[in-house]
């Protein structure tokens, strides 16, 4: 490598709503020293703002079904062109179609790149159910009910069962318990990364 510059991993982090996902992705940003980008706080963020990308996807939103995969693969090329994940990033809540997996090899091929690992955060999915079902207990989320969670599950295993199928063939694939607290699951994270030669920015 020229320029002396340090390499950093360019990571997805895939797992069942209500697995941590969103809490370990910040933290394993932190401690790598690369963006954690989530495309669904980005579209958030633009409905929020009313902006026209916004204004395109609100309705595509609330009704739960997926932004098309031109507008989130232009997102993505768009966020990934950013200075700041130039040497590294964390993808979280994309890829999530065949097509957007096939849009980020070609993307990273032509700068030639690649995925360096895919972080599988796994849960028993009776666990998970009772672990939202509480949640939206004690936060009186009526709407959240134990079959609209199964549901939420359930798509999740369809739609991302192919993805984590085809970067287990690629042997990108790294799991990871996902049930524990913050930081045993964080030491999980670490120790998975690091058998790949991934470390955190500090020690690095
Ligand atoms: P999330 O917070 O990741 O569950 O994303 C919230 C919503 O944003 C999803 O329900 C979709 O409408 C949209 N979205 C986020 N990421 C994607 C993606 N990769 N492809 C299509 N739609 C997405």
């Amino acid at each position: 490598m020229t320029g002396g510059a340090l390499q950093g991993a360019r990571l997805l982090i895939v797992g069942p709503p209500g697995a941590g996902k969103g809490t370990q992705a910040g933290r394993i940003a932190e401690s790598y020293g690369i963006p954690a980008i989530s495309t669904g706080d980005i579209f958030r963020a633009n409905v929020k703002n009313e902006t026209p990308l916004g204004l395109q996807v609100k309705a595509i939103m609330a009704a739960g079904d997926y932004v098309p995969d031109s507008l989130t693969n232009e997102l993505i090329e768009d966020r990934l062109g950013q200075a700041d994940a130039v040497n590294g990033f964390l993808l979280d809540g994309y890829p999530r179609t065949a097509d957007q997996v096939a849009f980020l090899d070609s993307l990273l091929a032509g700068k030639g790149e690649e995925l360096t690992a895919v972080v599988q955060l796994v849960a028993d999915r009776d666990e998970i159910v009772e672990r939202l079902r509480k949640r939206a207990l004690e936060q009186g989320r009526s709407d959240d009910t134990e079959e609209a969670i199964r549901h939420r599950q359930d798509v999740y295993l369809r739609e991302t069962g192919p993805l984590i199928a085809e970067y287990g063939d690629r042997g990108l694939l790294l799991e990871v318990d996902g049930l524990g607290t913050v930081d045993e699951v964080a030491a999980r994270v670490d120790d998975a990364l690091s058998s790949r030669g991934i470390r955190p920015a500090a020690a690095a």
